[in-house]
């Protein structure tokens, strides 16, 4: 079997894996990254490339008061007791420096505004301009790896940990690996002299795993992942002896249609406008039910135990205030527009005379700039939904996000089932758990990754221990 040796092997190449890496070598480590899939990016290519950071520079042009304490007391809120305080607060405390590392290192060009997700006590979540998307901050960190020398395989399958006298020394390696199809038989060793970096994202397409943790969870339900978020590594760290947090948090997008698959393009609309500004009805009561600014959890939850097909509707108003092009969504029919409401009603298959209703119900709760149903938050950017036309989308969660994975300590060392450090093992990313609790608030995935990256590459490069 080929054998190389290099200091830091970093397994997963998305935001997680390329700060890792990055942080390793600028701290003077040979590095190593094994990606299995064909392309750089995971999940985090496909992502939106909404960060969430306080304090930024942007939002001080805006007049937005925001602190790392603020941001700390949200992430603990959305997370319901099941966080990590210690990781909260590394996270929060780093979330302004991992946000200025994008703009002026990797000079990743953010828009102007700043947008207010669910669950966030201000608006916080900065976007790269143009369409919505990770490609910006992925195309640069991979320049930055190679202005570093770092090694970079693709098709490169991690298929199992290396031990040496009972310690683990490396990884053994599949390849060239093509998804879906068998495992090649070539098999080549990596030697970690000094870390192993596991940034294998999170679990969100591997069913059998995430039934393990929530049966509800079946081949019905739809994923916004690609289909290679997967959990064999976590399944060998499992077997190495690492100690799992927060599995059973499986975050599912309240923000998703079920007529097209994935993520799709009906989120644009339902995440960035309809949400925020509009509102969610169940088309059998006609009768809005959940604050829908509220965190994912809460609304996806709320959705689930409808039992009836729910749409988010907003105006022409909502649309025009935001940047956001829903083109796609509009061709694919999986947004309709309505000239009236009567018709959207028709359209939509609301019999319930009670719909014009609590349209108007809600119209008076933003006149009077109180929610007294569900206590959304109305602020000076809310409008009526009274401009024609009218837009709606059915909304079927889907699984985005998996808060929970290795459980690790602030250096992002992975812990055994006593808590101690795995000797050589770090995790970061979405396979790390316990930051999030029991729901990751909207744009602070990125954040995450390249503040947990960071402090894994810096960690596994001095061999924190
Ligand atoms: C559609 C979508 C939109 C999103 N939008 C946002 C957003 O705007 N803001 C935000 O904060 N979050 C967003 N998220 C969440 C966020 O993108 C992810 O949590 C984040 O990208 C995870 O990054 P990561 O580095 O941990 O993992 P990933 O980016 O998923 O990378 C993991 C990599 O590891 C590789 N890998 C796995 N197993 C192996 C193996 N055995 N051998 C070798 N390689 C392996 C995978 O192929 C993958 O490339 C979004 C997620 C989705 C799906």
């Amino acid at each position: 079997m080929k054998k190389e040796i290099f200091d830091v092997i970093v397994i997963g190449s998305g935001f997680a894996g390329l700060r890792a890496a990055i942080k390793a070598a600028e701290s003077g480590a040979k590095v190593l990254v094994l990606e299995k899939m064909k392309t750089l990016g995971g999940n985090s290519v496909i992502s939106d490339g909404g960060m969430a950071a306080a304090g930024t520079s942007f939002q001080t042009t805006l007049g937005i008061e925001d602190s790392a304490l603020l941001m700390k007391e949200d992430i603990l809120k959305s997370g319901g007791k099941e966080s990590d305080p210690i990781l909260v607060e590394t996270l929060s405390t780093h979330a302004l420096a991992a946000f200025d590392w994008a703009k002026d290192v990797l000079k990743v060009p953010f828009r102007d505004d700043v947008e207010l997700f669910g669950g966030h006590a201000k608006p916080r979540s900065h976007s790269p301009q143009g369409p919505p998307s990770g490609r910006p901050f992925i195309v640069r960190m991979e320049a930055l790896c190679h202005n570093l020398d770092i090694d970079i395989r693709k098709a490169h399958y991690v298929s199992d940990f290396y031990y040496e006298d009972g310690d683990l020394a490396g990884v053994k390696c599949k390849a060239p690996y093509r998804f879906n199809q068998p495992l090649p038989t070539t098999e080549s060793l990596f030697i970690a002299n000094k870390g192993i970096v596991i940034a294998t994202g999170g679990f969100s397409a591997d069913v059998a795993f995430r039934k393990r943790y929530d049966t509800r969870l079946d081949e019905t339900i739809d994923t916004t992942n690609k289909p290679s978020a997967t959990a064999e590594i976590l399944r060998l760290a499992e077997k190495a002896g690492a100690q799992f947090k927060g599995m059973d948090h499986i975050q599912l997008a309240p923000w998703t249609s079920p007529e097209e698959h994935g993520f799709g393009d009906g989120p644009l609309f339902a995440d960035y406008i309809a949400l925020p500004k509009g509102i969610l009805i169940n088309t059998k009561t006609a009768q809005r039910f959940v604050n829908e600014l509220s965190d994912r959890r809460k609304v996806a939850e709320a959705i689930l135990i409808q039992n009836y097909p729910v749409i988010a509707i907003a105006d022409q108003t909502a649309l025009d205030q935001s940047p956001r092009d829903i083109k796609k969504a509009l061709e694919k029919n999986v947004v309709r527009r309505y000239d009236d409401l009567a018709s959207l009603a028709k359209g939509e298959k609301i019999t319930n005379a009670a719909f014009l209703k609590t349209i108007e119900r809600f119209n008076g709760f933003v006149k009077e700039g109180r929610d007294l149903d569900f206590v959304k938050p109305i602020s000076d950017q809310t409008t009526p939904i009274a401009t024609p036309p009218f837009y709606a989308m059915r909304i079927q969660p889907k699984t985005h996000h998996t808060m929970g994975g290795l459980k690790i300590d602030a250096k992002a060392r992975v812990l055994d089932q006593h808590n101690q450090p795995i000797k050589k093992l770090y995790a970061a990313g979405e396979a790390a758990g316990g930051i999030h609790g029991q729901s990751r608030l909207g744009s602070m995935a990125i954040t995450d990754c390249l503040v947990f990256g960071a402090i894994a590459g810096e960690s596994a490069a001095f061999e924190a221990s």
